[in-house]
């Protein structure tokens, strides 16, 4: 058995920890060199990099952590694989093949086994692959160099303390523009959310829900994670937009919804003037799974959902409780869901 890291697992907050090896492969001449491990966390890149001059940068983020059984796995590493393909495309960046993604991100977690959370203690290894544009840039092209990364950073578990439904406020700023880049994995996405999300919470808010730039009445997203709403009668409905980004937790439970519990499920357009017929609303992402929320306010009108303040709803809770049970290994999982990592 290999030796886990002296940490306080249940007391890590989500934020940057070192940890002992990360990937990095270089794209240049127009083809990926192997790339491998390494122990150095900082990098030197010119004044002038494409990433810092015009922003191409996309990423990742997944999760390793440890099953009831005691294997380090990781989920659906092929959907993120995809996902940074589409990316990739549409900065005009080299797409970093998807078996090779999957290799450096399993590589880069068995590397770090030590870092990875026991199973039961609610902390789990975040994952990050990143790539941007590592060659110089003045006049707006896309670089000609390339580098990608994959790094790790333990993180605590995110109901700390117990479940606390968010309070979210409709936004007056948007998010992406209908044909833009909303749905993409891109840092340019972050930058611009970074003043709405502190106006939020300086205002008293946990999040933003943008609505869609074209016409301001269709539910899209928050800065960093899908809704999903249950209706009275208890069916499944999620936001269907272009400009959203397509959140593989939010797929994969919608997936279960339907699989293992039955439920309908259904992807449309989501009116804003709509939010109060539904009975739970939830925010899927890979940090959270799915934190559940309390209240929208839309310019001082409060829509409350009757989960209310203090805990999930009860068909969110069951999606919770079997999308975190087949991450486990406690549930059994759809063939490919779970991939297992071999520690080095
Ligand atoms: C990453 C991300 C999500 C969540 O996606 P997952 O694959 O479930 O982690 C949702 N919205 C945005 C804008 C994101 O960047």
């Amino acid at each position: 058995m290999m030796e886990k890291k002296n940490i306080d697992w249940a007391n890590l907050g989500f934020g940057y920890i070192k940890t002992d090896y990360r990937f990095a492969a270089n794209y240049k001449d127009g083809a990926w060199e192997e790339g491998g491990l390494t122990q150095e966390a900082n990098l030197v890149i010119n004044e002038c990099a494409g990433v810092l001059q015009y922003a191409q940068t996309i990423f990742e983020g997944m999760k390793a952590y440890t099953t009831a059984d005691g294997r380090i796995v990781t989920f659906r590493p092929d959907l993120n694989a995809e996902r940074m393909e589409q990316s990739a495309k549409r900065l005009e960046m080299p797409v970093f093949p998807k078996e090779k993604f999957v290799e450096a991100v399993l590589k880069t977690i068995g590397a770090n086994a030590a870092y990875v959370p026991p199973y039961g203690s609610g902390a789990t290894l975040y994952v990050r692959p990143f790539m941007f544009g590592s060659s110089p840039v003045i006049g707006v092209k896309p670089a000609d160099e390339y580098q990608f990364r994959v790094f790790t950073t333990p993180v605590g578990p995110y109901f700390k303390g117990g479940v606390k439904p968010l309070t979210i406020r409709v936004s007056d700023f948007d998010r992406a523009a209908p044909r833009g880049t909303g749905h993409i994995k891109a840092g340019l996405n972050y930058a611009m959310s970074l003043h709405a999300i502190v106006d939020a919470h300086n205002q008293g808010y946990d999040e933003n829900m943008y609505l869609d730039a074209g016409t301001r009445t269709k539910v899209e997203e928050t800065g960093g994670a899908n809704f999903l709403f249950v209706t009275k009668d208890g069916k499944v409905v999620t936001p269907k937009s272009d400009s959203i980004l397509p959140s593989i937790t939010r797929r994969s439970l919608v997936q279960v919804a339907k699989e293992y519990l039955g439920l309908e499920a259904e992807e449309r357009e989501v009116y804003l003037e709509e939010l109060p017929d539904f009975a739970e609303c939830g925010l899927c992402g890979t940090a959270a799974v799915i934190s559940p929320v309390g209240k929208v306010v839309d310019h001082g009108r409060e829509i409350c959902f009757a989960g209310g303040m203090t805990e999930m709803g009860p068909v969110t809770k069951k999606l919770y409780e079997t999308l975190t049970g087949i991450q486990m290994g406690t549930i059994k999982a759809p063939e490919g869901w779970v991939v297992e990592v071999k520690s080095r």
